[in-house]
């Protein structure tokens, strides 16, 4: 699978790696997406984008102003010399799409969670050659995510490549849409041929947290950004706390430190030590795992014999407590003990309950 995937440097249009695309949530007028492109022009991206069809949360909102909109968003792209990119959703925003002569084509977050919405998308595509980028489903589900991209890619798309724009959940934190790093890295170690975009605005959701997830994205190895960008950005129709300024994309452009994955033979050298000292590490951490595990067994036992429950409320609320409190003393986040050992104790528990529940 994935085998064709074209190299970003084979896709034409001037695209190369960093592949930055920028522009407005929403296209709003033609005035505002032709001074936003012209804005843009000089800022160090490759590809203008906009919203036609607006996939709206709550119903009364702008829904995005329509067909009407490509042909502002293809003239603004002609003027401004930057390729353009938009959403589509369904079969028929790829006709209109592709019939006004938008350059390359993106299926949202709301779209990839619905294998229907995908399979009508890829079958409207067949036999045609389009750059495609498929956003990561809203839910935190990798194998969704690539079964978007398989459908795209059965309908012979080779210029495809996968847009990271973070994953909702109903927790509140500092980002509207969790990042989870975790699962863009797993598509990569899987897929490496699968160029990877990340959205740091849909992933922020404010505009003073994207220059910083923006260089994360680059230094984990990814191919480029998309940038949500408005001429006047507080009076945006939509998403207006996340989108900034075509000057400021140019600041976060040029502020990026973007390094080489290719390692020289010295850095190799340095870093074959040190990854010595990591395997050690890891390989130390899971023998006392395993040996962890062996007393929870024990423990088993014992409770098994005793009639006592596996969950120990107060035990563990003290364990929480304990591990967090050393943890940080040794410059760990809070958050990383807490999800660690929350880890560990679901584990204790399988083994626990494999003890307790094991025929006589
Ligand atoms: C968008 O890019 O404007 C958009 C709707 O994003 P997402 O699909 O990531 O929510
Ligand atoms: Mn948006």
């Amino acid at each position: 699978m994935f085998d064709e995937i074209k190299p970003l440097s084979e896709w034409g249009l001037g695209i190369k790696r960093p592949f930055i695309i920028a522009g407005p949530c929403s296209c709003e007028t033609e005035e505002q997406i032709t001074e936003t492109a012209l804005r843009l022009k000089d800022s160090g991206i490759t590809a203008l984008r906009a919203g036609i069809w607006k996939p709206r949360t709550r119903p009364g909102m702008f829904e995005g102003i329509g067909k009407e909109g490509l042909g502002w968003l293809v003239s603004a792209g002609k003027a401004s010399g930057l390729p353009t990119a938009v959403e589509v959703a369904n079969a028929q925003h790829v006709e209109d799409a592709l019939h006004a002569g938008v350059d390359i084509l993106w299926i949202g977050a709301r779209t990839t969670v619905n294998p229907f919405s995908v399979q009508e998308v890829a079958d409207s595509l067949k036999g045609v050659d389009v750059p495609v980028l498929v956003k990561n489903p809203l839910n935190p589900d990798l194998q969704l995510w690539l079964g978007g991209l398989e459908r795209v890619y059965a309908a012979g798309i080779k210029r495809l490549g996968a847009i990271h724009r973070g994953f909702s959940s109903y927790e509140r934190t500092e980002y509207r849409n969790k990042p989870m790093w975790e699962l863009p890295i797993e598509m990569r170690r899987r897929h490496p041929m699968i160029p990877i975009i990340t959205d740091p605005s849909h992933i922020c959701g404010r505009r003073t947290m994207i220059s910083a997830a923006a260089q994360t994205a680059f230094d984990l190895d990814f191919d480029g950004l998309m940038i949500e960008s408005h001429r006047d950005p507080a009076n945006a129709w939509s998403d207006a706390d996340q989108q900034v300024t075509p000057e400021e994309v140019k600041e976060i452009v040029s502020g990026l430190v973007i390094r080489s994955s290719a390692l020289a033979h010295d850095t190799e050298d340095a870093l074959a030590v040190l990854r010595g000292q990591i395997d050690r590490i890891d390989n130390y951490l899971l023998e006392l795992m395993g040996e962890r595990m062996e007393v929870a067994r024990r423990i088993g036992d014992v409770k098994r014999e005793k009639g006592v429950t596996i969950l120990q409320a107060r035990r563990w609320d003290q364990i929480v407590r304990d591990r967090i409190e050393k943890g940080v003393q040794k410059e760990l986040t809070d958050t990383f003990i807490a999800e660690l050992m929350e880890a560990i104790h679901q584990e204790s528990i399988r083994h626990q309950n494999r003890v307790m529940n094991k025929a006589d």
